[in-house]
């Protein structure tokens, strides 16, 4: 008898399971940890890899109308004026009277303090830029700031793309990379940290058409997520008010996710308008119109920006990916995770560690290294394994027996229905390769049986 759990999951399970296994860690662990700071392990790094590479692949390597860039994370301060930042990137901070404690006074319901009740100062403006210094002498010639977000990095370089990619309108720039805000609240993970990945998309289009393109890449953000096997139900859609609407948006959307602690903010889609190609203008008097060949036009685009998190989409593919099953009195704890997604595609499982066995299954193994990240594991029983495998999303399992010195077959193990067929070896690589790629795991390869049904497929 197989149960799912229907309740969402709770964040210390979805913290534990990284931690246990080597998803995610606090960063420098030894030293106490560093407030809002985390590690990717061995795991966790494949998967992030993975959410970064699915994305790339849809943006970029799929579309003929957009190019990537990977501009530097310090920047010339003037960038950041220009951007508004230096003004404007800034949270009302109180501190408490009493514990010294030092809040958000936006987030806060009255003038106390929420760890002691004390009362809290008059709130000061506190800028979110991580400052620093160029150069040997800290001195405010020298400041630079740690990019607060990737976008600046790709206004600047608007014409630099333009002249050598020759792209012509609609198109966009797409960068992945590391963003730093100094955050006042923090918490939940790695929902909201000090040091973060950002994968952000400038679409740059004519400004009659923003209307049309906002909309395009609403639907098609959106439908990334579910694509990726993220449940349709815990993603929205939710317009921002004229009152919380930034400085330099027309309109803007956030798709949410129903994350542990509620809907939250996954990703931020905003109709920019001109207002950063008109500010880096002025700021660098350097001209960054476009000449329409057609019209014999020359004008500022517009731009459409999706703005997503690698870490918070690495949060939310993990809570909707978690699922624990009552198998025989047992728990089965399984992350459902897309195959693009999973850390680990397929693990090599001898039966035994009988030297004829391993000399099989390490030969499976090396062959299918070249393909994927594969995992081989030869400790305890099978059972144990295959359970450790569910728990961190490798969706098939390879299991060698002595069976398979006679017959040259092995056996594959489905991880969401744990159904399994028989396989020639030589027919593996095809078949593992078709499973991936979404084929279901009755259809069979010439020489290929139906090994155990565990139970009805869902
Ligand atoms: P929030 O309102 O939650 O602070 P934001 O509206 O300031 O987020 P944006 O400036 O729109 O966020 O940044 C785009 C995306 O970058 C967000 O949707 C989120 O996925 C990610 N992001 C922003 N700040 C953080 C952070 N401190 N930690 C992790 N991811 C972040």
């Amino acid at each position: 008898m197989t149960e799912t759990s229907s309740t969402k999951v709770d964040m210390e399970k979805i913290v534990s399971l990284c931690r246990r296994r080597g998803f995610i860690f606090p960063s420098s662990e030894i030293y106490g940890g560093l407030s809002s700071c985390w590690d990717y392990g061995p795991l966790g790094v494949e998967l992030k890899r993975n959410i970064k590479e699915a994305w790339w692949r849809a943006v970029i390597q799929e579309r003929d109308d957009m190019v990537g860039l990977d501009a530097s994370i310090l920047m010339h301060p003037q960038t950041w004026e220009a951007s508004g930042h230096i003004e404007g990137f800034v949270d009302p901070l109180a501190e408490c009277k009493s514990c010294h404690l030092r809040w958000r006074s936006d987030d806060l319901e009255d003038n106390n303090c929420p760890s002691c009740g004390g009362e809290l100062t008059e709130p000061h403006l506190f800028n979110l830029m991580f400052k620093t210094f160029v150069g040997a002498i800290e001195e405010e010639a020298n400041v630079v700031y740690l990019r607060p977000e990737t976008a600046q990095g790709i206004f600047v370089n608007f014409q630099n793309v333009v002249n050598t990619t020759r792209k012509r309108l609609p198109f966009g720039i797409a960068q992945i990379g590391k963003a730093f805000r100094n955050e006042i609240t923090t918490g939940n993970f790695i929902f909201r940290s000090r040091e973060f990945e950002q994968m952000e998309i400038e679409f740059f289009v004519k400004p009659e058409t923003d209307k049309e393109w906002f909309n395009y890449w609403l639907e098609e953000r959106l439908n990334w997520y579910a694509k990726l096997g993220i449940k349709k139900e815990n993603l929205r859609l939710r317009q921002h008010t004229k009152e919380e609407l930034a400085h330099y948006a027309r309109e803007c959307y956030d798709i949410d996710y129903l994350f542990p602690m509620g809907w939250a903010e996954l990703e931020g889609i905003a109709n920019r308008g001109d207002f950063d190609l008109v500010q880096h203008a002025s700021s660098s008097g350097k001209s960054l119109e476009y000449f329409d060949e057609e019209s014999k036009e020359h004008f500022i685009p517009y731009i459409i920006e999706p703005s997503a998190g690698v870490d918070r989409s690495t949060l939310a593919f993990l809570c909707d990916a978690y699922e624990e099953e009552q198998e025989e009195g047992e728990t089965r704890v399984l992350l459902h995770l897309h195959p693009v997604l999973a850390p680990i595609k397929v693990a090599v499982l001898p039966l035994s560690r009988r030297e004829k066995l391993v000399a099989v299954a390490k030969q499976i193994y090396a062959d299918l290294r070249h393909q994927w990240m594969v995992g081989y594991d030869d400790a305890q029983s099978i059972g144990r394994r295959y359970r450790r495998q569910d728990e961190i999303g490798t969706p098939l399992c390879i299991t060698v027996d002595f069976q398979s010195l006679d017959d040259e077959q092995a056996t594959i193990r489905d991880r969401d229905t744990m159904n399994q067929i028989r396989v020639p070896i030589s027919e593996l690589k095809k078949t593992l390769q078709a499973k991936l790629e979404g084929e279901p795991l009755f259809v069979l390869p010439p020489g290929g049986s139906i090994w155990k049904v565990e139970r009805e497929e869902r």
